[in-house]
């Protein structure tokens, strides 16, 4: 049941969707996770944002959820990992740091097939009885799932480029009855969701309920239609059902047609074509989930992974011995370049946020 429901008064905070609209969704800072419409069965997501679609008497959830509205680091971190973190840690609180490679990883999967592998896992040995995952249709659009099956997980793999509201799945998935949701996003996804389970707040609604959350590395994403229109098709004059596969590597956005064949820019020629929403974002490694993913750090078909809570570490440790992932030491270098992209973003936060009058988050 959701909170408005059972709750209608009294009220938690003094602010509600006026506010979410004021301060996030027209000043363009809203990074369309989906979390305010997940938990507020008045908020719908209309004309590719969330928008409120019955009066409101004013409760206040889509507003403390929302990750753009506030956001205190050091508060997350003291709850979830019992300490905030030392100068020297970049990539945030993290158990350890590896390399590691899924044994039957599919051709969709964007780089050593981890986050699926993990999810499979999670889904098998009953830590979760559904995954929340992000597809595509033949045209790239984003399509989220809720998967209970390890050939739905599996069909997911792989990026797709384009910002997606997937946390609304959490809504089904409550309404459907899962009684342990995992997710697998993006850094900002993950701190929405975080949200929802760490604040103290009076309303019961499920959040018990969301048992993992597997999160991505992520320096930007892009808006489908400046990406299709503008690079996909007026740069390399493809469509976006030839294309087979997005790739970011080496300083370069790659587009692999069908046909094999790779059309690349440099990343900072992409610009024009990035979400504006992702402009005031500071996390790069997704450091308030329990197990993160990403590319950079680790070798051509190797994921680098960073276990996090006691739950990550517990599910990587069990894919591992499970035979689900093979790992190896990630090196030093890749760590610190890991390090040193996740320093840029802070940097890059630091100017949007003033640029962009962003008030309330703190790193
Ligand atoms: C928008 C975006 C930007 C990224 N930028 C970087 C980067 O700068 N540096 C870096 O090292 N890594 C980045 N990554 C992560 C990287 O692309 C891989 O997702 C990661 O390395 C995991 O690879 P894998 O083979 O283990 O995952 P796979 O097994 O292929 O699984 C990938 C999972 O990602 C989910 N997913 C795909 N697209 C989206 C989306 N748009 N929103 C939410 N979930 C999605 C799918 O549900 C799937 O389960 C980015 C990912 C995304 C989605
Ligand atoms: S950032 Fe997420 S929670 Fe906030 S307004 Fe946008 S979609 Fe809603
Ligand atoms: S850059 Fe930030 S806001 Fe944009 S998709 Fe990635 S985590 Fe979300």
């Amino acid at each position: 049941m959701a909170a408005k429901e059972k709750f209608a008064e009294p009220t938690y905070l003094e602010c509600g969707f006026g506010e979410l609209e004021y301060k996030v969704i027209k000043s363009e800072i809203c990074c369309r996770c989906g979390t305010c419409e997940a938990f507020c069965p008045r908020i719908e997501h209309v004309e590719n944002k969330p928008a409120l679609v019955n009066y409101d008497p004013l409760c206040g959830l889509c507003f403390t959820y929302c990750p753009r509205t506030f956001l205190d680091m050091g508060a997350m971190e003291s709850k979830l990992f019992g300490r905030t973190r030392n100068a020297d840690e970049a990539l945030g609180i993290f158990r350890k740091a590896v390399s590691a490679k899924a044994r039957e990883a599919s051709a969709l999967a964007q780089d050593g097939g981890v986050a699926t592998a993990l999810l499979v896992q999670a889904l098998q040995s009953g830590m979760i009885d559904c995954a929340i995952v992000t597809d595509k249709d033949g045209e790239w659009r984003t399509v989220t799932r809720l998967a209970t099956t390890a050939d739905e997980i599996r069909s997911a793999a792989g990026t797709k480029y384009t910002i997606n509201n997937s946390v609304l799945a959490v809504k089904d998935a409550l309404e459907k009855g899962c009684q342990k949701i995992g997710f697998v996003g993006t850094p900002c996804q993950i701190q929405g969701l975080r949200k929802v389970k760490l604040l103290d707040e009076p309303y019961q609604f499920g959040q018990d309920r969301i048992a993992l959350l597997v999160g991505l590395f992520c320096m930007e994403n892009f808006d489908y239609d400046l990406l299709m229109k503008g690079l996909v098709n007026g740069k390399f004059g493809l469509d976006a059902k030839d294309v087979a596969r997005f790739e970011i590597k080496k300083g370069m956005f790659r587009v692999i047609d069908k046909t094999g064949k790779a059309h690349e820019v440099k990343i900072e020629e992409t610009d024009e074509y990035t979400f504006p929403g992702c402009g005031p974002c500071f996390d790069f490694s997704s450091e308030l989930a329990d197990v993160s993913v990403g590319s950079v750090g680790s070798g051509d078909g190797w994921s680098t992974v960073l276990t996090r809570t006691k739950a990550g570490e517990t599910l990587y440790s069990a894919t591992l011995a499970a035979g689900g992932v093979q790992e190896k030491a990630v090196s030093e270098k890749g760590l610190a370049l890991a390090k040193r992209l996740a320093a840029g973003k802070v940097k890059r936060f630091e100017s949007k946020s003033v640029e962009m009058n962003v008030s309330g988050i703190i790193r």
